[in-house]
């Protein structure tokens, strides 16, 4: 082809490789409203930071906004900023608190942000001041998670301060549970009431924000008090809109549906002999004569060097193991057990199909993480395809 040609400048087209991560919007729906039955009056904010758990967040958000939701979160400016850009107006929390600069962006952009040092509020206040009006932000305490927030000894001394910059409104106040997956809720509990005391101290200085909210999934399944409506009026589900139980124990009553599924195709396909060895190290040997196929998917695509010898895939309708080490662009799969196999069958690496299933449950516990470590890691260069919907 010309280099100079128009042909060669035409964007191109990222499906030429087989790899993709399809996101279903039918099960992203029926888990919205698995979230919406338990919140009750609380209304609901999607989280859709890291790329929306890895499964697009240009193409999530804009799905979430449509079906309704308060709400969106995002952990970085830049995220924000990608949303706005996809035409998303639904109001925007910046969840990862601050860092130095970009208070002009967040005004720009009509990005909320959480804010907990009195920089911030400095910060905030002068890019307010710039465009002539007062803006919105959360105030976020720290109840127990000891990451991010005012600490309950330092609240007072802040409110005093915050009174100087009247371009800041509170219209919300946030705190985030550390432990609230766990069957041990102690913690949790605790966290609730230096929540609410947090916001008795609010009250009496005459702050009454808008928005007051603590929980995560876990909470929203696990905790009937932080969604009453009247001191928490706001939930920030992220992991089980993406059908995804935050503990096992969560899992049943909430009859969550994975929204993605992660395909590819085999590229090549071949017979080996007994101990014929297969990928780096030659960690696999074939223990009698297999057949081999080889998947256009590796680490660089997010699909870890850990499942090397242990992961399954699903292919024809069957499981059909690993072998050998996950290399960077392929991997290696043993189908000498599954009838009929040929070049360019679809593999299933996460998701359905036929009869079987693979959670993103099972490949975080072969990678020792998990599950939302395993979905960040899809890598930029899988691309995400919108299924629509089958029964509406
Ligand atoms: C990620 C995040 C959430 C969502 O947590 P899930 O466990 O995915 O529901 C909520 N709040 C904050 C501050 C977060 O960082």
């Amino acid at each position: 082809m010309n280099p100079g040609s128009l042909e060669h400048r035409r964007p191109f087209d990222l499906r030429i490789r087989a790899t993709r991560a399809e996101v279903d919007l039918g099960p992203l729906r029926h888990n919205l409203n698995a979230a919406r039955a338990l919140t009750g009056s609380a209304e609901i904010l999607a989280v859709v930071k890291a790329n929306a758990y890895g499964h697009g967040a240009v193409l999530v958000a804009p799905a979430l906004e449509a079906l309704g939701v308060r709400f969106l979160a995002v952990a970085l400016i830049e995220e924000g900023v990608e949303l706005r850009r996809a035409g998303v107006r639904v109001p925007i929390l910046v969840l990862g608190g601050s860092y130095e600069g970009g208070y002009d962006w967040r005004v720009n952009y009509e990005l909320t942000p959480t804010l907990f040092r009195l920089e911030h509020v400095e910060g905030l206040a002068q890019a307010a001041r710039a465009v002539g009006h007062p803006v919105k932000a959360h105030l976020k305490v720290d109840t127990g998670m000891g990451r991010l927030g005012v600490r309950a000894d330092e609240l007072e001394a802040f409110l005093d301060a915050i009174r100087s910059y009247p371009e800041v409104q509170w219209d919300g106040l946030m705190s985030h549970f550390a432990n609230a997956d766990l069957a041990d809720a102690l913690l949790t509990r605790e966290q609730v009431k230096r929540f609410r005391t947090a916001h008795q101290q609010l009250l009496a200085r005459g702050l009454s924000p808008q928005w007051r909210h603590i929980s995560n999934s876990a909470g929203v399944i696990d905790l009937p008090e932080v969604r009453d409506g009247s001191v928490f009026n706001l939930v920030r589900p992220g992991l089980m809109l993406y059908g995804v139980a935050p503990a096992d124990r969560m899992a049943l009553p909430t009859d969550l549906r994975p929204i993605l599924s992660w395909r590819t195709r085999v590229i090549h396909l071949k017979a080996v002999s007994r101990g014929d060895a297969i990928s780096y190290g030659s960690t696999w040997t074939a223990p009698r004569p297999s057949r081999i196929a080889t998947l256009p998917v590796g680490y660089a695509d997010g699909y870890s060097r850990l499942y090397s010898n242990r992961a399954s895939v699903l292919i024809r309708g069957q499981r059909a193991p690993i072998v050998g080490r996950v290399c960077m662009d392929l991997c290696m799969v043993d189908v000498t057990d599954v009838e009929g196999v040929q070049q360019s069958d679809e593999v299933v690496l996460l998701g359905r199909q036929g009869q079987e299933q693979i959670l993103v449950g099972e490949l975080a516990e072969l990678a020792e993480t998990i599950p939302y470590e395993v979905l960040c890691a899809l890598s930029a260069r899988v691309p995400r395809v919108l299924v629509q919907p089958e029964h509406t």
